[in-house]
């Protein structure tokens, strides 16, 4: 078990559905993912974090 540095900055986590089908054969495709099952391309985009109300 690896602690891993508590810095406050998230991991780039990869993708596990697609928003749009909700199909899992997603791969790499330049700055984002490539849905298998609708050939849609998209990029997953973080707007902020941390943030209250
Ligand atoms: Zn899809």
């Amino acid at each position: 078990m690896i602690e891993e540095p508590t810095s406050g900055r998230a991991r780039q986590l990869p993708v596990f559905h697609c928003p749009y089908c909700g199909d899992e054969e997603l791969t790499p495709h330049e700055d984002g993912w490539r849905c298998g099952a609708c050939l849609r391309a998209f990029s997953v985009r973080l707007i902020a974090t941390g943030v209250q109300e």
